[in-house]
């Protein structure tokens, strides 16, 4: 069955196809009772065409489920690819909220320019996400942080080997439900520092969100795991701290100030922009700057540098126990090493799930 749907101020039409099949909810809720990440995917999925001469069209809404592709779509050759990452959070009174949409929005587009990839419109992105919860909101879990995770993305779909930006793409959102990130305490992770490869180059694509740049941390990721570490830490091209694959970095000074990396190759995490916006609030120093290797070694050892925390939308805020590298070896295990970490994690997930006042207007409701 389908039904067209107009939607409002812009040209857009959606189909939408409901999912005859839907999964029975007495599985979906067993589902939702411990989601993991990424393994679960919801009852239906979004998307849009773009083509050289038309634009963007035919939006729509339908059952979740494998996509058609010819052999020769230039993704899987050339990886002209890029997503987003966010949350739908169910608040107390049953409401569905996301958290700064238009700053992935946004990002979906540098990334865009970037792998000359078309820009989709931010309303056409808010509207996708929209459109997906409203026949998905049964997977948007309630218990205490927990959420529904959404994922945008656009590839190149033209089938064509010749060497240059494609003329069709498809633009599609999928959902996943997420478990609370810390079941039974908080464990402080262990980073391993990659010095043999990189994510990125100065010029690279290290800014943008594309497939590419977690291809070339794999690699590098299970050497970490063989080294008893769950997450590699990427220097730049001058040495200096980048961050981890998927997740910012940032550490904290005995005097309460915070110190993150600047660099060209780094992804702007809106965790990142998030937290440093809290911390500014609270009258906290925030210093975003190049940040060698020798000096987060040296200020830890002089006792300056009493932590570090890695951020992210799907775990949020991490501390970081301890880098581990080739002669390298940084320890934060102090009274101070969690505390603010933790106290901003409390602060951000409260404004995520409603519990905090959303001073900055950070929310978006996606339902009614
Ligand atoms: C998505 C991502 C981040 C974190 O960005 P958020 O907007 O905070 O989720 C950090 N680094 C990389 C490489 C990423 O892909």
């Amino acid at each position: 069955m389908t039904i067209q749907l107009p939607v409002a101020d812009q040209g857009l039409t959606w189909a939408v196809t409901r999912n005859e099949y839907p999964l029975p909810a007495a599985d979906r809720e067993a589902i939702l009772a411990d989601p993991g990440f990424g393994k679960f995917f919801t009852d239906h999925m979004v998307d849009i065409c773009w083509s050289k001469g038309g634009g963007w069209h035919r939006p729509r809404v339908q059952p979740y489920g494998p996509i058609q592709l010819d052999p020769a779509a230039a993704v899987l050759h050339y990886a002209q690819e890029i997503f987003e990452g966010l949350k739908a959070y169910r608040h107390a009174d049953g409401s569905i909220w996301t958290f700064r949409p238009e700053a992935n929005a946004a990002r979906m587009q540098r990334s865009a320019r970037r792998v000359a990839l078309p820009e989709l419109p931010t309303e056409y992105f808010l509207d996708a996400l929209r459109q997906l919860v409203a026949v998905d909101a049964a997977w948007v879990p309630s218990t205490p942080e927990t959420s529904l995770y959404l994922r945008p993305y656009m590839y190149a779909k033209e089938a064509f080997l010749g060497v240059r930006p494609a003329d069709k793409i498809a633009f599609y959102v999928i959902a996943s439900p997420a478990g609370a990130y810390f079941t039974g305490g908080v464990a402080p992770v262990r980073i391993w520092l990659s010095s043999r490869y990189a994510r990125a180059a100065r010029g690279g694509t290290g800014a943008a969100k594309t497939g590419g740049n977690y291809a070339a941390s794999l690699l590098p990721q299970a050497e970490a795991y063989q080294q008893g570490c769950q997450q590699v830490l990427f220097l730049d091209d001058q040495g200096n701290l980048e961050e981890l694959g998927g997740m910012n970095i940032v550490l904290v000074r005995k005097d309460g100030s915070i110190l993150t990396p600047d660099s060209d190759s780094i992804l702007e995490g809106i965790t990142r922009d998030s937290v440093l916006r809290l911390a500014t609030d609270r009258g906290i120093t925030v210093e975003q700057r190049p940040i060698s290797l020798a000096e987060w070694r040296d200020g830890a050892a002089s006792g300056d540098i009493v932590g570090a925390f890695a951020c992210g939308t799907a775990a949020v805020i991490v501390p970081i126990g301890t880098l581990l590298g080739d002669g390298v070896e940084i320890v934060h295990d102090g009274p101070a090493s969690q505390e603010l970490a933790m106290s901003l994690r409390e602060e951000l997930t409260g404004i995520q799930h409603g519990r905090v006042e959303d001073r900055h207007g950070w929310l978006t409701r996606l339902d009614g």
